[in-house]
């Protein structure tokens, strides 16, 4: 810095003083960025829609003295119907919290930032079912992250698993169990589904858009589990995800 220019969706905000926010950005360059917003909750000020959740634009930054103020943004989208449904929102917030855990200061995340926007993008534009869209967000952030779950084969012995013949997951191990493997230690398995592991093995390899219908009952709660046990953090609004629709 001391200015600078970057795309960036607003992960979380406090209110500061009288008219302030405190804004953590996602910036696909910078990575996670705390930045003061001055005067956005003033009803006339221009960062007003800036300054709130999801918020996605680009953002001009100055840096001095150790502290980033927002300056001015040319907001590309608010995201405006995840505001409007209950339900779509504890999606959202869940993703953004999950992001913002992930996220790292000064650290590139073009990937993270990329597969964050479309997944905001999917829940509010497309009518995909949320919980397909969560499930995709946390499976694919697994993959950028490193821990991408093994879902061909047993993670106990090796041998081929197939997707119809799935059945259990060993979370901690990340990855499938096969029949045989999972008579020792069962009281460390998930619970999984043939069309379940079917539908995560497309998303990993194409993307969500590309795949077939996710099953009726998306993995939400194993993915959430899966990638939370990775992050030591649970976020406020992971019990959400828990239950099978
Ligand atoms: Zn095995």
């Amino acid at each position: 810095m001391p200015t600078l220019k970057t795309l960036a969706i607003v992960l979380r905000y406090a209110d500061y003083r009288e008219n302030d926010r405190m804004l953590t950005l996602l910036s696909p360059t910078l990575g996670r960025v705390d930045a003061l917003c001055r005067g956005c909750r003033k009803p006339k000020s221009p960062l007003l829609a800036a300054s709130e959740w999801f918020a996605e634009g680009e953002y001009v930054l100055y840096s001095a003295s150790g502290r980033v103020t927002v300056t001015s943004c040319q907001l590309s989208d608010s995201f405006y119907p995840l505001r409007q449904d209950y339900d779509l929102l504890k999606y959202a917030s869940y993703i953004l919290s999950i992001a913002e855990t992930v996220a790292r200061p000064g650290e590139e995340a073009l990937g993270l930032f990329t597969l964050l926007a479309r997944s905001l993008s999917r829940l509010a534009y497309k009518s995909m079912d949320p919980r397909a869209v969560t499930s995709a967000f946390l499976l694919l952030l697994a993959a950028l992250e490193g821990y991408r779950p093994r879902l061909r084969h047993c993670v106990r012995c090796g041998e081929p698993v197939s997707a119809e013949a799935a059945l259990r997951m060993d979370i901690d191990s990340g990855g499938l169990v096969c029949s045989k493997c999972a008579s020792s230690l069962p009281e460390k398995l998930y619970p999984v589904r043939p069309a379940q592991v079917a539908w995560m093995q497309d998303v990993l390899a194409e993307g969500i858009e590309k795949t077939a219908r996710p099953p009726a009952d998306a993995p939400l709660p194993l993915l959430a589990e899966y990638v939370e046990r990775r992050l030591e953090k649970r976020p406020a609004s992971s019990k959400y995800m828990r239950y099978d629709a």
